[in-house]
């Protein structure tokens, strides 16, 4: 067993896999990724793996477009599929002013190099003829994104960082972390470990983690579901699969799966999760489904994509999802903890992780986060939030769903 390495990564979902793999890819190997169980084991395992271009924030789609790029080089050096399906998305705008910000937002990806477009319901129904577009304002169009197996990535990230000279440890939980003499030493059953430097990708498991140190982060997690439908001949007829489609009114994302459809809702009431400490028993399970306060939401959708009701729900998915006040991760150094990181607070890690890796793994290399993105520092919001302050923010957030902010930052 490695007991002295220059980074340590705690956790193994598709987050601290893309860390140990960007670090490596920038020549830092002596690196050690400590996993409680078996990689994915949080949130990774259960997500749909959508991976949108999609966002108002430019540098925020710096990470969403970076993230499909680890992928998949990811998948070239280690040969493990990452199951990327190119269908495209779709954003439709349910209202005049949604379609004039997507408007605006073509001048940002055409700064990023990302095909994009604003495209009329026609386009919509000739792209996903199940979608009923009464009532829409046309979408905004990123052809180029998808979804990926989450499993597959992850386990793409790790194989490919192993193959640079990492190492992984699994069913290992990281038990505490204390600081000694410039080091960190972390605990765990099967003996001591020490560290220059540690990053905490950890996800809803980091607040307790940290508390011990003093450290007040204030992450969360949300119930979400995730359904899957029966087969729609439509859709099995196509000769390719659908884009995904997102909608603010709906407040849901759904994407084709086999020849159905996956959807997940942000609906208005979120229930939390746990409030108060992650159940010592808890390994990776699924909570159980939840689905009354969902309803308003899957009126809506049926209206959107009638084949849904014909279909049938076949599977529902309830897993945990972490949260910060604002939505965004906590990404870098913590300034009062010489050679602590975070990579923690995803809600969606699938689209943002590989990306943020780059970032955070060049920000430990290069001495300077590559490039400004001061919305997800780790430290923005101070030691101080209350739980009943963060859960208010994290309510607003969720209920938010894909509605847009009317300024863009
Ligand atoms: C139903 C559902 C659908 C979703 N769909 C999408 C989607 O389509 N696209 C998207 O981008 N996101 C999606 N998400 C969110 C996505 O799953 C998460 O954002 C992402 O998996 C977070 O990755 P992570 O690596 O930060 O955390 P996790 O995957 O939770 O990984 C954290 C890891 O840390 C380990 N760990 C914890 N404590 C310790 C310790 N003390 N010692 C060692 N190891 C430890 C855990 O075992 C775990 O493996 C979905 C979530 C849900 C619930």
């Amino acid at each position: 067993m490695k007991t002295d390495v220059q980074v340590a990564v705690i956790g193994g979902g598709i987050v601290g896999a893309s860390v140990l793999y960007w670090l490596a890819r920038l020549g830092l190997t002596d690196t050690l990724l400590i996993e409680r169980r078996e990689l994915t084991s949080g949130s990774t395992w259960h997500a749909a793996g959508n991976t949108t271009y999609f966002g108002p924030y430019a540098q925020m789609t710096r990470l969403f477009a970076g993230s499909i790029a680890t992928y998949l080089q990811a998948e070239t050096d280690s040969g493990q599929s990452v199951g990327f399906h190119q269908t495209g998305s779709l954003r439709v705008a349910t209202t005049p002013r949604e379609r004039e910000l997507y408007q605006q937002y073509a001048e940002t990806y055409k700064a990023l190099d990302i095909p994009y477009h604003v495209v009329e319901n026609e386009d919509i129904e000739r792209l996903n003829p199940c979608v009923n577009t009464s009532g829409l304002f046309g979408a905004a169009q990123t052809p180029t994104d998808g979804h990926v197996d989450p499993v597959g990535a992850t386990n793409a990230c790790a194989a490919a960082a192993r193959q640079l000279g990492a190492t992984v440890m699994r069913h290992t939980p990281v038990q505490a972390l204390k600081q000694e003499s410039g080091s960190w030493l972390l605990d765990t059953e099967q003996g001591q470990i020490r560290a220059q430097q540690v990053v905490v990708a950890a996800s809803f498991w980091t607040r307790e983690l940290l508390a011990p140190l003093g450290i007040n982060t204030p992450l969360y997690a949300t119930e979400h579901h995730e359904f899957i439908t029966g087969g729609v001949d439509t859709i099995a007829a196509l000769p390719n699969e659908v884009p995904a489609i997102r909608d603010s009114f709906v407040s849901c994302s759904v994407r084709q799966e086999a020849n159905g459809f996956l959807f997940g809702i942000y609906e208005t009431e979120p229930e939390f999760w746990s409030l108060d400490g992650v159940p010592k028993e808890f390994s990776e399970e699924l909570l159980p489904p939840n689905t009354d306060r969902l309803t308003p939401h899957l009126e809506r959708l049926m209206e959107r994509m009638p084949a849904i009701a014909d279909a049938g729900i076949k599977t529902i998915n309830n897993g945990p999802m972490c949260w910060t006040p604002d939505g965004l991760p906590l990404l870098g150094p913590l300034p009062d903890y010489d050679g602590l990181w975070l990579a923690s607070g995803f809600n969606v890690g699938i689209g943002t992780g590989g990306g943020s890796a780059e970032f955070l793994a060049k920000w430990m290399v290069e001495g300077q986060p590559p490039y400004a993105l001061p919305s997800v520092h780790a430290d923005r919001f101070g030691n101080d939030m209350t739980q009943e302050a963060a859960v208010e923010s994290i309510k607003a957030c969720y209920r938010r769903g894909y509605t847009l902010p009317d300024k863009i930052h």
